[in-house]
């Protein structure tokens, strides 16, 4: 593996890169044990600027209570270790990932400490579906592979061991010649991608399956609800068929580092007039204009990384 940056954040330390390493008995090694955030920091008039961090991080400590991990530094710490390992990397635009993970705690399933260790790395990261997805869309298929039942994995939790899953989803849809899989949830509907939720348009309204379905509670999903709404779309949260794909007038995914990446076929079939629909195109331009310090940022989303 290559390089990504000089320093990472480790336990309250900036360290340099090469030094933060885990031992190969460390629980979340074995058993997925670890909670994660994906954030991106976007360069901004005002320098860079880490979109959603505060909402993030929370979702990161969400995560750790639902698994009984203990975190050992506060949220505070946390987002200021992310904004200072930015800065100390000297990046404008990244891709940041907080991590928690049970160390060398010992192998039971359940070991007597639940005390995380936690670090934070800052990477260079492009467009996580290639660089012509933005503007060309991208091709889909349906999984063979459904999303985690409600009753088996809590799907709120943005935690490693979900990733199995994702990784079947993709890697399937990959080796298929797509881009990117969509799972079902348990009851056939739509789920999410493999690190995506879903957006439906049609006849001019938003239709995205609701927490339910077993997604993530993702926040460029929330982001664009609330970009939608406050152009006048509505936006509905309810269970979608799949053939809904098939008939939409237009199909995006939402994702920290897929961005608004808009479907222009699901399964070899066209999604609409088989490219980026135009409300797909003015909701990605006002994610992109929002998060690049461009227009109004009303709800206080970006934290500067030097302030
Ligand atoms: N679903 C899954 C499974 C994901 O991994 C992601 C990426 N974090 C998302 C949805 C989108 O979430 P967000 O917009 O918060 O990045």
């Amino acid at each position: 593996m290559t390089k990504t940056s000089d320093f990472i954040w480790h336990n309250g330390e900036m360290i340099p890169y090469e030094q933060a390493t885990t031992h190969v008995l460390s629980h979340a090694l074995h058993y997925g044990s670890s909670v994660f955030e994906g954030i991106r920091a976007y360069d901004t008039p005002k320098g860079p600027a880490i979109f959603r961090l505060t909402d993030h991080i929370q979702r990161l400590y969400d995560s750790a209570k639902i698994y009984r991990m203990e975190l050992p530094f506060s949220k505070e710490e946390i987002i200021q270790a992310c904004k200072d390992v930015v800065r100390e990397n000297g990046f404008k635009n990244a891709y940041l990932r907080p991590f928690a993970f049970l160390g060398h705690v010992g192998l039971g399933l359940n070991p007597k400490s639940h005390r995380a260790d936690m670090t934070v790395a800052a990477m260079q990261w492009g467009a996580y579906l290639g660089e012509d997805s933005l503007a060309q869309g991208v091709d889909v298929c349906v999984s063979s592979w459904n999303r985690l039942a409600p009753n088996t994995m809590p799907t709120a939790a943005k935690a490693g061991g979900n990733y199995l899953s994702s990784q079947l989803i993709s890697g399937e849809a990959k080796r298929n010649g797509y881009v990117e899989g969509i799972a079902l949830d348990v009851s056939g509907c739509l789920s999410e991608g493999a690190g995506e939720n879903l957006f439906v348009i049609k006849k001019g309204v938003l239709y995205t399956p609701p927490f339910t379905a077993c997604i993530l509670p993702g926040l460029t999903r929330d982001t664009i609800i609330e970009l939608a709404r406050a152009r006048g779309y509505t936006v509905r949260e309810e269970s979608i068929a799949r053939e809904a794909l098939y008939l939409a007038d237009e199909f995006f995914m939402t994702g920290t580092a897929a961005e608004i990446v808009p479907v222009r076929s699901v399964d070899g079939l066209p999604v609409g007039e088989g490219k980026r629909g135009p409300i797909t195109e003015e909701l990605q331009q006002a994610y992109f204009d929002l998060v690049k310090g461009q227009s109004e940022d009303p709800h206080g989303w970006l934290e500067y990384v030097n302030e």
